[in-house]
């Protein structure tokens, strides 16, 4: 089959990688489409250790085509993926508390080789190919109404924004609320604060494209704000209170630093963007001190298990849109233009068209 493998050097499209059989509790997933995530740029760009080759992409939508020993979801089942493998059987997950689970993460064995060597599976999902192998509990049903690209988007950039706005900063009717990149996740971050019933959402990005996107997705103010230092001012010269609640959706320590300085008392900063490993934050501990949180946030903090059919039933609801969002849907052949697209800030969301490549 054929699927994206980044090498350590080249990002290529191969067409002889095969996967082995599922074993027991897992299925094989036929990808309809996936998105284009900052984070597939990680091992890119040396930001995380990852070994090579892999098959990159973790934010995807597809159908279950084979099953291994004690699955129960039929054959033909329509499934969002999900990052997070969840052990079911420790006291966090019982309780329902999957992203406290400490076995998410762990590693397991790839699914995927070429010319009998093992190519490893980004973050337990490499969606960037025709089918994976993915356990059970990372596979979850979706309806078939919502469109595939908006689907595949719930994995990722919608369930974080989602959760981090509902369930981490618990953002209140009426409330002010700023967010600091208005990239993919900063602008579902934007509807979910929208959805929340913000009085004020200002927008903060060093990309004057992104106006009229932000505006459509709910944002009350927008500023190009080419410096970190610009990000603080825009928000206090428009609310001089400060903010309720901030999302740094980029990933930068002085974007979060503007972040936190642009909080008003009893104001919460969770941090969505994900920096490289060895980014430090320096920060002066009084600014704090009013009442003031900063919070990390794992995918929105929330089960993605019952979180992504709840989100789908809500945008098919009108509730929000994620139709504005999908910027590109292109063959992985371009994969090349789209991460170039990505990088320049042209996408809201690009996406894969795996099937039949
Ligand atoms: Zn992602
Ligand atoms: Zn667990």
């Amino acid at each position: 089959m054929r699927g994206l493998v980044w090498d350590g050097s080249e990002l290529a499209l191969v067409d002889d990688l095969l996967h082995r059989p599922p074993g027991p509790g897992e299925v094989v997933v036929e990808i309809a489409t996936a998105g284009l995530c900052h984070s597939d740029l990680n091992p890119i760009d040396g930001k995380i250790t990852q070994e090579v080759p892999v098959v990159l992409g973790h934010e995807a939508v597809g159908r279950i085509v084979e099953r291994g020993p004690g699955v129960r979801l039929p054959i033909g089942t329509r499934v969002v993926l999900s990052v997070f493998r969840p052990c079911g059987a420790c006291e966090h997950c019982r309780a329902g508390r999957r992203t406290a689970c400490r076995r998410t993460a762990e590693p397991a064995a790839t699914p995927f080789s070429r010319d009998g060597l093992p190519v490893q599976q980004f973050v337990r999902t490499g969606a960037f190919a025709e089918r994976t192998v993915v356990s059970q509990s990372q596979a979850i049903p979706i309806p078939e109404e919502l469109p595939d690209a908006e689907a595949a988007m719930l994995g990722c950039a919608t369930v974080t924004a989602f959760g981090a706005v509902e369930e981490r900063a618990r953002v209140r009717r009426g409330e002010t609320v700023l967010v600091v990149g208005a990239g993919g996740i900063g602008l579902n971050v934007v509807l979910a604060a929208r959805a929340a019933g913000a009085g004020r959402i200002i927008v903060c990005d060093r990309n004057p494209r992104k106006h009229d996107i932000a505006v459509a997705c709910g944002a009350t103010d927008f500023f190009v704000t080419p410096e970190a230092s610009d990000v603080a001012k825009a928000c206090l010269d428009t609310v001089p209170d400060g903010a309720d609640a901030a999302f740094e959706c980029v990933g930068r320590a002085d974007l979060l630093n503007a972040t936190i300085a642009s909080l008003g008392w009893g104001g919460r900063a969770v941090i969505v963007g994900l920096p490289s490993a060895d980014t430090e934050l320096s920060l002066r501990i009084r600014s704090l001190f009013h009442d003031k949180a900063l919070l990390g946030c794992r995918m929105g903090s929330v089960d993605p298990r019952t979180a992504l059919p709840e989100l789908a039933r809500r945008a098919l609801a009108g509730e929000f849109s994620l139709t504005p969002l999908v910027t590109r849907v292109a063959p992985p052949s371009e994969a090349g233009d789209l991460i170039a697209d990505l990088r320049r800030g042209e996408l809201e969301r690009g996406f894969f068209d795996l099937r039949g490549v």
